[in-house]
Formats: C-alpha cells, structure tokens, sequence
C-alpha cells in the first residue's frame, strides 16, 4: 500500500499532456460547482493565467511543472468565478477546497516565476 503510493506519487507528478490538465479543470469545476470554462493554452510572461467570462486562459509552462502547482492555479482561476478578487471571502474559498494552497502558491512563485496565478484587481 504504502509502496503503491510512493509509485504513484512519483509517476503522477508532472502532466502526461494539455488533455489531462483540462480533465483536472473539469474535476475542479465539478468540485466547486461552477460551469467548466472553455480551456485554452499560451505562453504568458506576467501571469500564470487569466479568467475572463467563460473562458480560462492557461500558460503552457504550467505543464511541465509539478501537477499540484498547475492545480493550484487552477482553483485559484475556479474559485475567481465565485469571487472576482483576492480578498478575505477568495481566501477562505481557497482554504476550504485547497489547505495548503499558500505553500503551493509560495513555490510556484518562488521557484518558477515571481508572478501572481492572475491579474485580477484588488490583490
Ligand atoms: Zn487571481
């Protein structure tokens, strides 16, 4: 059991490709309960992503980077369609579907890119 989990969380680590972060955006959006946006990929120099109307906008470097990283921006860029800024109620929406997204947000800035998930106002 504890050998089996090991395997997997060495082999799940990255993203085989686009089509299983889109399958992870669909499991998001069902979690949260929000529709599941159209799901597109270019590279971005400031952002990590943008959410606008039905569309979320995803950098394709998030693909080679570990999976709970990608995850994290996207329930970052889901929860956006509950609350269009970062404040207290977004925050407290992130605790409740992601505990530990401040560390993950904390390396994904620190190790990758000193960008903030979105440029969405009122940070
Ligand atoms: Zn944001």
């Amino acid at each position: 059991m504890i050998a089996m989990a090991r395997t997997r969380a060495r082999t799940a680590k990255r993203w085989q490709d686009a089509d299983e972060m889109r399958w992870a955006v669909r499991h998001w959006a069902a979690r949260i309960d929000v529709k599941v946006p159209l799901v597109h990929f270019r590279a971005m120099r400031t952002k990590w992503a943008s959410m606008s109307h039905r569309r979320l906008t995803l950098d394709t470097g998030l693909l080679k980077l570990p999976k709970d990283l990608g995850e994290f921006v996207v329930v970052h860029e889901l929860v956006h369609v509950l609350v269009r800024n970062h404040g207290r109620v977004f925050k407290s929406f992130m605790y409740a579907y992601m505990p530990d997204w401040e560390e993950r947000d904390r390396r994904l800035r620190m190790r990758w890119k000193p960008a903030p998930p979105c440029d969405v106002a009122a940070r």
